[in-house]
């Protein structure tokens, strides 16, 4: 296939890269514009990150928290989806380079009048990608459920492992970095070795699983005000999760994690399930964004955008969510918080200026309106801090319970999510505890 510019409808031609929070906003505030839209994605489903650690603790299914993108936008005429990933971009010839996803046949190019790219990020090993085999994260759907399998194979291992030492290091579980996801990830897997499989094993006792979260900072939650953090560490202490701060993380293998030492050592903690939540770095499209126009880019990757979201030269390209920083009115780049509103809100901006132009007016620059900042920890444990209002214990978790099913992506999701939470919440249970992706030497045959 070579190159498609449109459907030949003669309306302008938005094509938005990514379907993630950035993204579906964006397409969303296009749907009734007289503009044709084209998501692509290379995947066929908006994912609910903020609960992809749910997915990787048995506690929800994959299809409870992803959305078809098709089914999202199936009664909007003027809105195709198509399944391919970005290579490149020829910002001169206003074409993006397309690659199959295998075995969809893809366009080559598509053109465009407007672009809007939503890339996301994806996780970091700080420079040691050798450490990503043996640490996996839950930004992804696969990778979620690599990590659930990870997670209830270990707790399989020890029960057959005779000897005590091995069968130690398979009931160590490490969550290397103490932000939200981090937090949530150590949470849950206490959780799930004191309560949910606390009765289902004979040799071994779940309970007494060893769950250690990292954190090289002097606190965990850092976007959070020291007294929540605080909180936040009491809460995990109280669900058994040893809490290790100012620590930084040296090595990761097959055989478990090293740490700094507080004596300028180095101290071996043997694990066989490493669950990684540090460091986020921009998507590739950014720095290849950067690189055409000449727009600088941070050590994170992200590429800097101006104050109306677009790239300097090219005010037909806008870049929002993960993979940007913005210039705010005094030319300085700012850092925004790398989470959902902040991408959901700059794709609402991408949207209003694009009808803005069409109607022949301007908009004004984007700001940032925060609204708070959740994390939960366990069973009605959670810290919240919403405009300068400090909560902790089952209030903030109401609230952060809340404000996820809200956002889900689809009525469905949002009342299977709800049954599945409170059937969990009544009898400790989490029902997707699969482990996947493992075959027999017979299956193999
Ligand atoms: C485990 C985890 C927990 C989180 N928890 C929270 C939370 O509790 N609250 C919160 O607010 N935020 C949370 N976040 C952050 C939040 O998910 C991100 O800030 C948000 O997803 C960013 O939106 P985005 O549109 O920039 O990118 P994404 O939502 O990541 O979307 C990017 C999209 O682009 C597509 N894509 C990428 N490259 C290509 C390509 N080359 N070609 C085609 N398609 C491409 C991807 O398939 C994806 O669909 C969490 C993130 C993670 C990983």
């Amino acid at each position: 296939m070579g190159i498609v510019r449109t459907s030949g409808s003669g309306e302008h031609h938005v094509v938005v890269v990514g379907g993630g929070f950035g993204g579906l906003q964006a397409v969303s505030k296009l749907r009734r514009a007289p503009v044709e839209v084209t998501l692509v994605d290379r995947r066929n489903f908006h994912l609910f990150q903020p609960l992809t650690y749910q997915v990787a603790t048995g506690a929800l299914s994959p299809g409870e928290i992803a959305y078809p993108l098709r089914a999202i936008f199936k009664r909007d005429r003027n809105v195709g989806v198509l399944l391919a990933e970005v290579a490149d971009f020829d910002l001169d010839a206003r074409e993006l380079h397309l690659r199959p996803v295998s075995p969809v046949p893809a366009p080559e190019r598509l053109g465009y009048d407007t672009l809007i790219v939503a890339g996301g990020s994806h996780y970091a090993y700080f420079g040691h990608e050798e450490w990503r085999m043996h640490a996996a994260e839950v930004k992804s759907l696969e990778s979620a459920l690599a990590v659930r399998s990870r997670l209830l194979a270990a707790f399989e291992a020890a029960e057959a492992e005779p000897a005590a030492a091995a069968r130690e290091a398979w009931l160590t579980f490490v969550v290397v970095g103490g932000g939200a996801t981090g937090v949530e990830m150590a949470g849950q897997i206490a959780e799930l070795a004191r309560d949910t499989l606390r009765r289902d094993f004979r040799t071994i006792d779940p309970r007494r699983a060893r769950i250690l979260l990292v954190e090289a900072a002097d606190r965990v939650l850092t976007s959070f005000p020291p007294s929540l953090s605080a909180k936040a560490e009491r809460s995990l202490q109280r669900l058994g999760v040893s809490v290790l701060t100012g620590r930084t993380v040296i090595g990761i293998d097959a055989a478990g994690v090293t740490l700094d030492g507080r004596d300028g050592g180095a101290e071996h903690i043997a694990s066989r399930a490493v669950v990684w939540a540090a460091g986020v770095t921009a998507s590739g499209l950014a720095g290849r964004l950067a690189d055409l126009t000449g727009a600088e880019r941070d050590n994170a990757g992200r590429v800097t955008v101006e104050a109306d979201l677009t790239l300097p030269g090219h005010p037909e390209v806008f870049a929002i969510g993960d993979m940007v920083r913005v210039r705010n009115a005094g030319g300085e780049p700012v850092v925004l918080p790398g989470v959902a509103p902040v991408a959901m809100q700059q794709g609402r901006h991408a949207a209003r200026v694009v009808r803005a132009r069409l109607r022949g007016s301007q908009h004004a620059a984007f700001r940032y309106r925060d609204k708070g900042n959740l994390a939960t920890i366990g069973r009605a444990a959670a810290v919240a801090d919403i405009k300068g209002v400090r909560l902790g214990g089952f209030l903030a978790w109401a609230a952060w319970l809340l404000v996820h099913l809200w956002y889900l992506i689809g009525f469905q999701n949002r009342l299977l999510v709800l049954i599945r939470w409170s059937f969990s919440f009544v009898t400790h249970g989490r029902g997707a505890r699969l482990i996947t992706g493992a075959s027999t030497n017979s299956e193999q045959r």
